[in-house]
């Protein structure tokens, strides 16, 4: 396997050091092969809401692989998480689901390129959809961390489809649409953007990308694969109050099951195949097995809505943080951005609006923390532009815990002085 794993973050390639290989994980926490625990805030960068495999899930899934595991054929399970997410998201009358994140982002696109007869996409600096040929232009997460700027492997005809425009900048993209009038089929962003760290929307950013793009003609495309059911069971679109043409899902649409999902009006769903002629398929999409995960989440989520709950531990945490980041005198270099249950510290002075603002952050410093939290039993994402995902089954002494970890982390981090190996900067 190269560089051991599966996915490339995985390795600690931007923080340095091993990782350690995990045996398992309950609730908020997941104990390494050597048998040590630590509070997790990694969660599998999102699908657990709810913690690692919370009671209603282990038994969704036992009883479902007695039923069999994938058999290429329709199933009852498929219709009705349709129906859920159908309900829940409200610009989602008709869904698909696929495999991953990825899976959902790069079909979504082929369907607005197909809705639309125009070849063009525009994506933020930062923002990060998946691995797919047409999102690696200034992504965010892993690309940005391990400093690729785009990947060998895509070729420049394709890469030359995407324009990238800073996040937050709504004239930036009145800009691009100037320049391209006509050409784009869709602008994809993260209404929430948690993979260049975590930055919100400005008040009215969303809302005038709704306008720009349907002026044109483009669709609008929130990724929401973050964000979907984890800021309110509707999504971002819910919370922000902005309704985009399609949506993509994944996370905690299959509760660590490997799940995606792309969705939006009958009008441009049915023109995927079977019923129109933009093609895509899969032998495991809407296997049993992630559709029962799938169900149970939503189910979970309908019975005992977790959002004030998760509001209410992402405030006390970042309340718990900032009062050590004060006593310590470190607010001119260290900024907390969050929403609801995600949230980035930033080693570096915000506001943090946009990739330019977070790529200031000193990533040595970073990597300096994140050891020295992982040493006191905190493991948080192993790269500076990755969110912390908080779940209900984090509890107050929990998160205590970790801001008393994070006051001696930081001290730590700030006393040390920085080697030429770990100098700031990706
Ligand atoms: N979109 C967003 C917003 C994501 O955060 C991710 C993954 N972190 C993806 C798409 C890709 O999802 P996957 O890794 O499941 O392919």
């Amino acid at each position: 396997m190269p560089g051991g794993v599966s996915s490339p973050v995985r390795s600690f390639a931007s923080v340095g050091g091993e990782p350690f290989f995990v045996r398992s994980g309950r609730g908020a926490r997941v104990r390494d092969a050597d048998g040590r625990s630590y509070i997790d805030y990694v969660m599998s960068y999102g699908p657990h809401l709810f913690g690692h495999v919370p009671d209603f899930l282990r038994r969704a899934l036992s009883k479902a692989a007695r039923g069999g595991t994938s058999f290429g054929a329709p199933t009852e399970l498929e219709a009705l998480l349709a129906e859920r997410v159908a309900k829940a998201v409200a610009s989602i009358e008709m869904v698909r689901f696929v495999n991953s994140g990825t899976e959902a982002t790069l079909s979504a696109i082929r369907l607005a390129r197909g809705a639309t007869g125009r070849k063009r996409i525009v994506k933020v600096e930062g923002g990060y959809h998946g691995h797919a040929d047409s999102f690696l232009v200034s992504a965010g997460s892993g690309v940005a961390t391990l400093g690729i700027a785009g990947s060998p492997g895509v070729p420049d005809e394709i890469a030359a489809l995407t324009t990238v425009v800073p996040y937050n900048d709504a004239s930036a993209l009145e800009e691009a649409f100037r320049r391209f009038p006509g050409e784009i089929a869709a602008f994809i962003v993260e209404p929430l953007a948690a993979n260049m760290g975590v930055v919100r929307p400005r008040p009215g950013y969303l809302a005038a990308a709704r306008d720009i793009t349907r002026r044109d003609g483009a669709l609008l495309i929130f990724d929401e694969v973050i964000s979907g059911f984890r800021l309110a069971p509707g999504g971002a679109q819910e919370l922000y109050g902005v309704s985009p043409d399609l949506t993509t899902l994944g996370k905690i649409l299959g509760g660590g099951l490997p799940v995606g999902a792309y969705g939006g009006p009958r009008e441009l769903m049915e023109k995927m195949a079977p019923v129109g002629p933009v093609y895509q398929a899969g032998t495991l999409s809407g296997n049993p097995l992630a559709m029962s995960a799938g169900l149970a989440m939503l189910r979970e989520i309908a019975r005992r809505p977790p959002y004030a709950e998760l509001e209410r531990k992402g405030a006390l945490l970042e309340a718990l943080l900032c009062e050590r980041i004060e006593e310590q005198g470190l607010s001119a270099r260290v900024a907390l951005v969050r929403e609801g249950s995600l949230l980035t510290l930033f080693f570096g002075e915000g506001p943090m609006t946009d990739f330019a603002s977070v790529k200031r952050s000193d990533t040595g410093r970073y990597a300096g923390f994140f050891h020295a939290m992982r040493e006191r039993g905190i493991f948080l994402p192993p790269a500076q532009f990755e969110a912390w995902f908080v779940s209900t089954a984090h509890g107050d002494a929990d998160l205590r815990r970790t801001a008393r970890a994070a006051a001696e982390s930081l001290a730590e981090a700030f006393a040390a002085r920085l080697g030429p190996s770990d100098a700031p900067g990706v």
